[in-house]
């Protein structure tokens, strides 16, 4: 174990087990000492995790987001870092990606009801607690409910892109969301491109997306295998891109599962994110953050 860098974690906030500051313990204790919080289409956690990382003065928290998009036949999902998470605009246009996420829960739940496999709303919305509601959510309630025995199990059988009680969230372009994190002074990567890869979708993706002012690919992530690290690592260099990685630690167990810091990203290609940040500004306003 043991990057010194971790990019990619998710917290209560949205379908991680751990709250905020439970995160920021447990990968510091790991040795992790920069750190970016990336909940699902939410910046809500991102004042108790900059309260949690005042407490050690060797630690950066880095700002940052997962934005969930789509193009056809798959999922793309764009990491922000450093993003503005005062933009008011930002904000309003996270709020209402929340509300669509509500909305389509409730008709996965009605989905389940009909399938037979009930679960009731009031249990998707404690697993959900006080943030993103997303279909992990609906997953521990039908494990809870004993219609499966596993949170994998649940995407397997009902909640998979073409599973069963599967319903799409509101639809946004990955050109789009990268503007939007630009947009707030953040620094877009394309998140886990594994299944785009193997869909023959990377490339043209990676082309449209580089011209939009992508910044990073991950390439360092839970089981990547060598092989898989060394075409990502290419890709990347063939686009221009940082290679960077995380751990995408949610807490939900699996075996692909890693803690925080249980990847093999190299500390220079994260260097290299701060210096840019740093051009841009981008980490005077993070201290700011940390100081309000
Ligand atoms: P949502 O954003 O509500 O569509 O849910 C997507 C989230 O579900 C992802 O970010 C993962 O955390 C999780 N997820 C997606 N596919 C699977 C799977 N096959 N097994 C377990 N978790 C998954
Ligand atoms: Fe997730
Ligand atoms: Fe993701
Ligand atoms: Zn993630």
């Amino acid at each position: 174990m043991g990057s010194l860098a971790d990019l990619h974690c998710h917290s209560t906030f949205s379908d991680g087990r751990l709250t905020p500051t439970k995160l920021v313990d447990l990968a510091y204790r790991n040795g992790v000492r920069i750190l970016s919080l990336t909940d699902h289409d939410i910046v809500d956690g991102l004042p108790e995790a900059f309260e949690a990382a005042k407490r050690y003065d060797d630690f950066t928290l880095i700002p940052g987001i997962e934005m969930s998009t789509d193009v056809p036949g798959n999922e793309v999902h764009i990491l922000g870092h450093f993003i503005d998470r005062h933009n008011p605009a930002f904000l309003n246009r996270l709020k209402r990606l929340q509300e669509s996420r509500l909305n389509r829960a409730r008709l996965m739940v009605e989905k389940l009801v009909q399938l037979d496999k009930p679960v009731s709303w009031e249990r998707v919305e404690f697993f959900a607690g006080e943030g993103t509601v997303g279909r992990p959510h609906v997953a521990l309630a039908l494990v809870e409910a004993g219609h499966v025995t596993s949170v994998n199990e649940a995407f397997d059988r009902y909640l998979s892109r073409n599973g069963p009680a599967y319903v799409s969230r509101d639809r946004l372009g990955p050109e789009e969301v990268v503007a939007l994190l630009l947009g707030v002074g953040g620094m877009a990567t394309l998140a886990h491109p594994r299944e785009l890869f193997a869909a023959g979708t990377l490339e043209s993706l990676l082309e449209a997306l580089q011209a939009a002012g992508l910044t990073g690919m991950e390439v360092y992530y839970q089981d990547y295998l060598p092989q898989e690290i060394k075409t990502f690592h290419d890709l990347a260099s063939r686009y221009g891109l940082i290679p960077l990685g995380g751990s995408d630690y949610h807490g939900l167990g699996g075996p692909q599962q890693r803690e925080p810091g249980d990847i093999p990203l190299p500390t220079e290609p994260v260097q290299k994110l701060l210096s840019l940040a740093e051009e841009r500004g981008a980490l005077e306003r993070a201290r700011i953050a940390h100081a309000r």
